[in-house]
């Protein structure tokens, strides 16, 4: 089947929206993912959404026997691989289960795809292998480091993915560098369920608003930006979603082109290799602009205070979001307003998340 997708993590925030976008588009999809940060509710209301079920397989990308086993029952184009931890905070307390889940569980997943000659992936890099950026907008180009182990695990897959392009050109291998994911899908059914209190600024925001927390603390007002709050480029989920769909197609669309080239001549087919592609809107917005924007849309007062800088926070990150509008034909529709909206609207409607006690 060639328009068959494997989608690791495909439980959690940014895969869920991701099936419903693939789903759309006519792409088959199979979940894979061992609930370690989502739940069972999720995957059952975006089958509710799409109006089928979701072909789901709970299990760990580290179990290559599973793995083995879903790849020998289907035939797969290619995967998204979302499956991985993402807490920075927890990264540093733990490295090794961080490295173990996201750089060893990698390494599995693409030795299973190459055993099963599956050669093409789209992958949940984040723009924090930027660091911190000496250029704004940030391009592909720039130079990478990371400070935290969560970074940091990201970027070695990069450098894994880069090594298996060089090492075997039949490889299409697609990192996607996020920058900052928010919002949620308009009906209100799916979206972000952070564990605990959460460490990311829109959903802390919304569960100030909606009363659950008293105050936000907002790490740092004497950044160099325009107000003195860090800068971050959000992009609405929904957005991202169809930038993985763009990916896929783009690639999909390569590998025939290419294919028909092949049969008009003696050229070999040749592959992606390695593409690494921003994910972003292309524009910043401050912490107390976001603020600004949650407060109107949700007429909420959204009492905060300003404490110090956060250890390892930058003043300012945003994309240069070019490449994919030239390659992918992809661009974020979405505005500010349109996440806070979208994130006010699960939130209330959910206040538990996806717990329904
Ligand atoms: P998430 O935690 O909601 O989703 C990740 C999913 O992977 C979860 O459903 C979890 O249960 C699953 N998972 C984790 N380890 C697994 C394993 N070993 N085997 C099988 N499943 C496993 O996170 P998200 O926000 O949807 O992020 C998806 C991906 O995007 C992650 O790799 C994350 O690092 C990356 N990313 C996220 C952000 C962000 O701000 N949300 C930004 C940049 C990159
Ligand atoms: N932030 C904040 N208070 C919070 C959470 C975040 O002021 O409770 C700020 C943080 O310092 C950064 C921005 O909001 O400037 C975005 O942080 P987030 O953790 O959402 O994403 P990051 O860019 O760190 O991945």
């Amino acid at each position: 089947m060639k328009n068959k997708i494997l989608v690791t993590g495909g439980a959690g925030y940014i895969g869920s929206h991701t099936c419903i976008a693939l789903h759309q588009a006519g792409y088959e999809i199979v979940v894979y993912d061992n609930l370690s940060n989502s739940s069972r509710e999720a995957v059952n209301r975006v089958a509710s959404l799409i109006g089928q079920p979701i072909d789901f397989v709970e299990g760990d990308i580290r179990d290559t026997d599973l793995l083995r086993q879903v790849f020998s029952d289907n035939q797969f184009f290619g995967v998204i691989h979302f499956a991985g931890l993402k807490a920075v905070g927890e990264s540093v307390a733990k490295p090794l289960m961080y490295y173990n889940n996201n750089v060893s569980g990698t390494i599995s997943l693409l030795e299973v795809m190459a055993e099963y000659d599956v050669k093409n992936l789209v992958f949940s890099s984040s723009a924090t292998v930027y660091g911190d950026p000496e250029v704004l907008p940030i391009d592909e180009s720039s130079p990478r480091s990371c400070t935290n182990p969560y970074g940091q695990s990201k970027l070695t897959v990069e450098h894994i993915l880069e090594d298996l392009a060089v090492s075997d050109e039949s490889w299409n291998l697609i990192p996607l560098r996020y920058f900052n994911p928010v919002g949620a899908h308009p009906s209100g059914q799916i979206g972000e369920d952070p564990n605990d209190i959460p460490n990311n600024l829109m959903p802390y925001i919304s569960q100030v608003a909606v009363g659950k927390l008293s105050k936000l603390s907002i790490f740092g007002n004497d950044y160099p930006t325009i107000d003195g709050t860090g800068v971050r480029d959000f992009i609405h989920v929904t957005d991202l979603a169809q930038g993985h769909v763009a990916a896929l197609d783009y690639l999909l669309s390569y590998l025939e082109q290419q294919t028909s080239i092949e049969e008009h001549s003696s050229n070999k087919k040749s592959s992606i290799g390695f593409l690494p592609i921003n994910l972003g809107t292309g524009t910043g917005t401050s912490v107390l602009e976001l603020v600004t924007a949650f407060s109107k849309v949700s007429e909420q007062d959204i009492p905060y205070q300003f404490v110090s800088r956060r250890a390892g926070d930058i003043a300012s990150c945003y994309a240069s979001a070019d490449k994919a509008r030239d390659l992918l034909n992809w661009q974020a529709k979405l505005s500010i307003s349109d996440m806070c909206q979208d994130t006010w609207r699960w939130q209330k409607m959910n206040p538990n998340g996806y717990n329904l006690a």
